[in-house]
């Protein structure tokens, strides 16, 4: 390893909510308490240390704290941008005092600062003219119809495989985070940076001056690679709960990608290995890592982090 070394990490799902939970805070906490195990192995290690993490789950509990908020005792409801800063607030939290609190055990000095993110998206993303994105829960067609009452301009596709409609929105392609210069400047002064949580909180800039936010979601590991490209750092690792991208999933034939050069994943994405919403945007924001000039990208489950690094687990897609 290079002395100090830039990391960028994406935690998914699996680090804050594992299957079967309910979503307490205890059992969020109790995740990234283990997850905080594997990140200060890192940091042991002496790599410098930025954290990126999905909020799935997190902002569906919250839009639909607000939603109750509003038919319980009519507190005005936020729009979803602000929903995406509070959940990238109290999953920044967390991860500031688990993992805080086990570098300490382990005698390292370090801070764990989170930063509040906004990524900009285009105007003109076609993902505006087609939300595709489901967040939130599943409803009847009584209850869907109710909603649509209320926000004339909410989207709803119907879920036939699992019974219900559910609330789609817009996923444009994350461009800059404009947090960028901030989180670089942490980096440099050795703070461990959490950053772009959820994939960011969307912004387009109106006619170049006037930044606002959009009800919209960036999936969080194209927000991670455009974060790791822009912080110039050398590797871009996804934490997952499988242990690598796979060729033929599910099926008798499936065989793991151990290391694979950028250019021959590109071909192998085009012909549809890996679905939209799971496997999908990893190995393109993979892909994009590497022709971004990043020196490599490691897709592997969330207690292999080490082994990952040291080149034992996952997939790594190299230029
Ligand atoms: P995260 O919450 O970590 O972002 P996702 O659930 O979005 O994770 O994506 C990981 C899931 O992708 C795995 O649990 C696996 O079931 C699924 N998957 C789909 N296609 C593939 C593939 N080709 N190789 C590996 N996993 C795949
Ligand atoms: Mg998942």
């Amino acid at each position: 390893m290079s002395e100090g070394e830039l990391i960028v990490v994406a935690l998914g799902g699996n680090a804050l909510l594992r299957r079967g939970e309910k979503g307490s805070f205890e059992e969020q906490y109790n995740n990234v308490r283990r997850t905080s195990r594997f990140l200060a192995d890192l940091v042991e290690m002496g790599y410098k240390l930025v954290i990126t993490h999905g909020n799935g789950p997190q902002i569906g509990a919250t839009l639909l704290r607000h939603d109750a908020g509003k038919r319980m005792y009519d507190i005005p409801p936020f729009p979803m941008d602000v929903c995406g800063a509070e959940t990238q607030g109290f999953i920044g939290y967390m991860i500031q005092q688990a993992l805080r609190n086990e570098l300490k055990r382990r005698g390292i000095d370090k801070y764990v600062i989170t930063v509040v993110t906004r990524v900009i998206v285009d105007e003109d993303d076609p993902a505006f003219q087609n939300p595709s994105k489901p967040v939130g829960k599943f409803y009847t067609k009584e209850e869907m119809e109710e909603l649509k009452r209320i926000h004339p301009e909410y989207v709803f596709k119907e879920d036939k495989a699992r019974g219900g409609w559910r609330r789609v929105v817009p996923s444009p392609d994350p461009k800059i985070i404009a947090e960028r210069h901030a989180i670089k400047t942490l980096v440099e002064a050795g703070f461990i940076v959490v950053a772009s949580g959820g994939g960011g909180i969307p912004i387009v800039e109106v006619d170049g001056v006037e930044a606002r936010g959009v009800e919209a979601v960036i999936d969080k590991d194209l927000a991670g690679e455009r974060l790791a490209a822009l912080l110039g750092a050398s590797r871009f690792i996804i934490l997952t709960d499988v242990d690598g991208a796979y060729l033929n999933y599910g099926k008798p034939n499936q065989k793991k990608i151990g290391r694979i050069k950028a250019s021959e994943l590109r071909k192998l994405y085009d012909e549809g290995h890996f679905p939209p919403g799971s496997m999908g945007p990893k190995v393109l924001a993979a892909i994009r890592f590497i022709e971004d000039g990043g020196k490599e990208a490691i897709i592997a489950e969330l207690s292999q982090l080490k082994d990952a690094i040291e080149g034992r687990a996952g997939t790594h897609v190299v230029p």
